[in-house]
This record gives C-alpha cells, sequence and structure tokens, in this order.
C-alpha cells in the first residue's frame, strides 16, 4: 500500500483485540492512500492537481492541515523539502527507466515552487499560482499514515507496537521493557544493516537513492529531487531522522537529503527533538551531537530486528 509495504508489529494480551487492531490499522492506511495518492485518478489530491490551478479547491481539514505542515518545513528547509517538485518529477518512471528530456525539465521548472501553492487557512482551500504546478506528498503522506496508525493502536488499548511504511517507523512505547531496535540499512548492501539504532516511543525515517531508482551511464536516477534543477540529488546516499513525530521525521529524511550533509546536520542541530545521520556517496556516516556512534557499528550482516 502507499506504493510500499506496510508491517505492523504488536503485543496483546488478547488475540482478537490484537486482530481488530492489526486489520484497524491497514483500512486507516487504505484510506490515506485513497486520499492522498496521485496514482489514484479518484484521490482529492489528483482533483488538487487537475483543478487548482483554475481557482481554489476545497481540501477538507485533514489534506489541508498535512499541506500547511508540508509548506511549513518547505520554510524550515528553506525550500530543500517542496512537495511541487512533482511538476518536473511526474516525468521520472524509474520502473520503465524513464527521465525527462532536459526541454521538459526547463519547461517545467519553473511549476516547483511551494510558494506557487496558496493556502486559504479560512476556507481550507488549496490553489495554484500558476498551470503547469503539480503536487505530491510522497515525501510526508508515509510518516503521516503511520503516526496516525500508532494513535488508532493506542486507541485499542496497545501499548508496545511498531508500524512501518517503507522507510518511515513509528514505534509504540517499547519492546516490553528492552528499546525496539532499528537498524538502518547499509545504502549500497541491502543485505547488511549500517547502524543499529535504540528506540523507545519515537520515530526513525530513512531516505535513500536505493528505493526507486535506475543508473544510467554512471549515473543514478532516484526519487529525491533537488527542487533547484529538477534533477535527482548527488552527494547523499541515504539521510535518518530520528525524533518524536513521523510526519515531521519522514519530511526531514527527504529534506536532510536534499540540503546534503553540512547543511541538513546543521539545521538538525538546530532542532532539540530532532536526531540525523547523513550517509554520504562515499559511504562515510555523518551524525548530529544527540545521536551517539555505537562502538560496533560496522555493518553486520543480519537484518534488522
Ligand atoms: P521513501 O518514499 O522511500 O520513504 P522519502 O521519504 O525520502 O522516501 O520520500 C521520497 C519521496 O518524496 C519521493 O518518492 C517523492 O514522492 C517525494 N519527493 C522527492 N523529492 C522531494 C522534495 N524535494 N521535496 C518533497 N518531496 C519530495
Ligand atoms: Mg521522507
Amino acid at each position: 500500500m502507499m506504493g510500499t509495504d506496510i508491517a505492523v508489529y504488536l503485543w496483546s494480551d488478547d488475540q482478537l483485540t490484537g486482530i481488530q487492531a492489526v486489520d484497524a490499522v491497514f483500512a486507516e492506511v487504505q484510506r490515506i492512500d485513497e486520499l492522498m495518492s496521485t496514482y489514484k485518478p479518484a484521490s482529492l489530491i489528483s482533483r488538487i492537481n487537475k483543478d487548482a490551478a483554475d481557482g481554489p479547491v476545497a481540501a477538507g481539514g485533514e489534506l489541508f492541515g498535512l499541506l500547511e505542515r508540508s509548506l511549513d518545513i518547505s520554510i524550515l528547509t528553506l525550500g530543500a523539502f517542496d512537495i511541487s517538485y512533482d511538476s518536473v518529477g511526474q516525468h521520472y518512471d524509474f520502473r520503465e527507466r524513464a527521465k525527462p528530456l532536459e526541454a521538459v525539465i526547463e519547461r517545467e521548472l519553473s511549476s516547483i515552487g511551494y510558494r506557487l501553492v496558496v493556502l486559504d487557512k479560512t476556507n481550507q482551500t488549496v490553489a495554484f499560482a500558476k498551470k503547469g504546478v503539480r503536487i505530491n506528498l510522497g515525501g510526508i503522506a508515509k510518516g503521516y499514515a503511520v503516526e496516525r496508525c500508532v494513535e488508532i493502536l493506542r486507541q485499542h488499548g496497545i501499548e508496545n507496537a511498531i508500524v512501518t511504511a517503507g522507510g518511515d517507523s513509528r514505534l509504540l512505547g517499547d519492546r516490553r521493557g528492552k528499546p525496539w531496535i532499528v537498524g538502518v540499512k547499509d545504502p549500497r548492501d541491502e543485505n547488511r544493516v549500517a547502524i543499529r539504532i535504540p528506540l523507545e516511543n519515537e520515530a526513525i525515517s530513512t531516505s535513500g537513492d536505493y528505493e526507486r531508482f535506475f543508473d544510467e551511464d554512471g549515473i543514478r536516477y532516484h526519487h529525491i529531487i533537488q527542487p533547484t534543477t529538477g534533477r535527482p540529488v548527488i552527494g547523499v546516499h541515504s539521510a535518518t531522522i530520528v525524533g518524536p513525530d513521523a510526519v515531521i521525521t519522514d519530511a526531514l529524511s527527504t529534506s536532510v537529503f536534499v540540503m546534503g550533509v553540512d547543511r541538513g546536520l546543521r539545521l538538525i542541530a538546530t532542532l532539540p527533538d530532532y536526531e540525523g545521520m547523513v550517509i554520504d556517496a562515499s559511504g562515510q556516516l555523518f551524525y548530529s551531537d544527540g545521536l551517539q556512534p555505537p562502538e560496533n557499528n560496522a555493518a553486520t550482516p543480519e537484518p534488522p530486528e
């Protein structure tokens, strides 16, 4: 679902409660996907993309709220995070190994810019300031989904769980007395773990250039787009963010990937609740101050727990 694998692990003393909670989680992901997927022509986001250049479109409270948060993160990251990346991004198809012609990038680049996405808080509408703008919540919607799912698990009385949507995980409580151990993949060897991080009650998101990509002429074309160029970001293999809110860790992992090691980790240093780790294009690991490199961070062949 949502273009990735969704997983939920939980403890419940009552089997039926556990099963119902799992069912509710998948129903919620399905609901969010139907609202926010640009691949579904009937989704609200698709309607916005079709009509918002002609005038304001009602977004509804939930989607409007996530659009607001997306634009807030654009401001925080000085435009590194930009949901209008899709104005160019829509022309990449990683499965089909397709990329836009130079002329197409040049034409569509002027439609990337979060300021072109105009929100009206009173009426909860969204309008685009020009034709050609297209938005996509791929960099934040999975974080939102796992955050929502954990809230639903709480409502079912669950106290220990982990919900994962691709590179985004949200942990509820601990692993019954021990921290959850989350492994961050080695970006160039999917059977290896670059680092294991013990976590409780937190979210962790990783953005990588190895999830959706193709290689051509020595260049890796992948799904994280530099808004200033309309081309895949160069210089980083993966960015991982840990913090209390999966919506933020998801958007920030994409942002820090775009900003690169120096600017990205400097931003994270200004956010007291968030920590980050970046693996650059030479495979070197860089951490924010609060993430202590463990003694044994050499890649080990075991899968993540
Ligand atoms: P994943 O989808 O693998 O979890 P991310 O959280 O980094 O990885 O999200 C990548 C997705 O974010 C892309 O597939 C695309 O939908 C979207 N995206 C790409 N570039 C940007 C950007 N500069 N700003 C916001 N979203 C982006
Ligand atoms: Mg992300």
